[in-house]
C-alpha cells in the first residue's frame, strides 16, 4: 500500500492544480470558481522520488463552515483521518482568513500529521502571507507554487519523515 497524502483547504487555494502537478494528468478539475471539485479524488504522485498515493478533497466547499459538518466536510475528514500526512494549503497572497483558522484548528486536533504550505508563492506577493501564516499554529509554512512548480523541493523535504 503507497502512502497517503490529503490535500485540504478552503475553495480556491490551487488543491486541484497542485493535485494535477504532482499527479501529472488532468484527473482533477481547476476552474476559478471555488467549489469545482464534487468528489473526492485519488491518483498516484511522484515527486523527486517519492511514490504516494494523493487526494484532492472537495470539503468545505459545499457546506458553510458556520453549519453543522455536511456531506463533503465528513468526506474530507475521513480523508484527513485515513492519510498519513494532511497538506493544508493556503493561498500566501490572500492571507489567513477565518475558515483557514477553522480549518487550521480542526488539523491541530487530528492525530494525522500536518503539512503547512502557503501556495501562489511565485513572486513577492505572497511574503507577507507566508509569515502571517505562522498564526496557525502549525509548522514552518513552506511556500509553493503549483501553478509555477516552484517549491516543490521544499514539499518533497516536508514529505520525507512522513511517507
Ligand atoms: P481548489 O479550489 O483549491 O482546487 O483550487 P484550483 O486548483 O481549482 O485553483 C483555483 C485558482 O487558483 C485557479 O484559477 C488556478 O489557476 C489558480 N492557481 C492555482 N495555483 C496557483 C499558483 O501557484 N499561483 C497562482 N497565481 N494561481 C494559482
Ligand atoms: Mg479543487
Amino acid at each position: 500500500m503507497l502512502p497517503t497524502v490529503a490535500i485540504v483547504g478552503r475553495p480556491n487555494v490551487g488543491k486541484s492544480t497542485l493535485f494535477n502537478r504532482l499527479v501529472g494528468k488532468k484527473l482533477a478539475l481547476v476552474d476559478d470558481q471555488p467549489g469545482v471539485t464534487r468528489d473526492r479524488r485519488e491518483g498516484e504522485a511522484h515527486l523527486l522520488g517519492l511514490h504516494f498515493r494523493i487526494v484532492d478533497t472537495a470539503g468545505y466547499e459545499d457546506e458553510d463552515p458556520q453549519t453543522l459538518p455536511g456531506r463533503m466536510r465528513r468526506q474530507t475528514e475521513a480523508a484527513v483521518a485515513s492519510a498519513d500526512v494532511a497538506l493544508f494549503l493556503f493561498d500566501a497572497r490572500a492571507g489567513v482568513t477565518p475558515l483557514d483558522e477553522e480549518i487550521a484548528r480542526w488539523l491541530r486536533s487530528s492525530d494525522t500529521p500536518v503539512i503547512l504550505a502557503g501556495n501562489k508563492a511565485e513572486g513577492r506577493a505572497a511574503e507577507d502571507g507566508l509569515t502571517e501564516a505562522w498564526s496557525l499554529g502549525l509548522d514552518e509554512p513552506i511556500g509553493l507554487s503549483a501553478e509555477h512548480g516552484q517549491g516543490l523541493a521544499d514539499l518533497f523535504q516536508a514529505l520525507l519523515p512522513h511517507i
